[in-house]
């Protein structure tokens, strides 16, 4: 899929999770719904930052340039590394190492340490590099004409912000863990990652997200939906088909878990 896809899929997946809590007796604080959502964008687009040449690993300027090719070399290398008897040998990275569940859990993890261990400026940082991410996803074409500069400053104002209106008493710093504020923060990025590969499935290369099991001699195995439905990534069936289910679901699972939390 493509990034706006991504990029919705996200946000309604953090939705769904937000109905289910409110369902479990856990509501979020609205502003965990709306932080999670973003967050969640942000992170279903970010395992194609393993293309250096995609949109998407424009986004940090000449970071991300430096950061795509240090995540294409660790991804081949651990392709590489831990290829099965019938996976290729493979000289580019793009849809391993980034698309597998284990690197999900791992950043989300990641993640959610550094909001604990260093407090309020990785709160900042991990929320500021997922706004400009979710702009960049979610508003997509529209963002491009526009300055890197300006998504940046959009980026850190909400960042900003959001930090701000969580950290009020009640508002969600430490929703789900009591005695551990942002521990959160690292589910909606695990979710995003998930469902950026369960979203790539469904296209015609497939996505090997269970490695390392070995399917059919392959720790790579491409997995995704049987062949007759898949699509070519960024198809009308995306546009037409997808992209406005995601965002109905977004709105019913959103308006749902704001009513069973007020
Ligand atoms: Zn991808």
């Amino acid at each position: 899929m493509m990034g706006p896809a991504h990029s919705l899929s996200g946000a309604m997946a953090w939705l769904g999770v937000g109905l289910a809590a409110a369902w479990a007796d856990n509501p979020m604080p609205w502003p965990v719904l709306l932080t999670g959502a973003l967050i969640c964008a942000g992170a279903a687009l970010a395992p194609d930052l393993d293309q250096k040449n995609a949109t998407i690993s424009r986004a940090f300027g000449p970071f991300s340039r430096w950061l795509g090719a240090f995540i294409d070399k660790l991804s081949v290398t651990v392709y590489n590394a831990t290829r099965g008897r019938q996976d290729r040998r493979r000289t580019g990275g793009h849809r391993t190492l980034t698309h597998t569940w284990i690197w999900a859990v791992l950043i989300g993890v990641g993640f959610s340490a550094a909001a604990i261990y260093w407090g309020r400026w990785a709160v900042l940082i991990i929320l500021f590099i997922h706004m400009v991410l979710a702009v960049e996803g979610l508003l997509w074409r529209m963002a491009r004409p526009s300055s890197d500069v300006l998504v940046w400053l959009l980026g850190a104002a909400s960042a900003w912000i959001l930090a701000d209106i969580l950290d009020k008493p009640g508002n969600g710093a430490t929703w789900l863990f009591d005695d551990q504020p942002y521990l959160w923060i690292g589910l909606p990025i695990i979710l995003g990652s998930i469902v950026h590969t369960l979203g790539d499935s469904l296209t015609i290369s497939g996505c090997p997200m269970f490695w390392p099991l070995s399917i059919k001699g392959r720790r790579w195995y491409p997995a995704g939906t049987p062949s007759f439905m898949r699509f070519r990534a960024g198809s009308k069936v995306e546009n037409a088909v997808l992209m406005p289910v995601f965002m109905a679901v977004s709105g019913i699972c959103g308006a749902g878990a704001l009513y069973l939390a007020a």
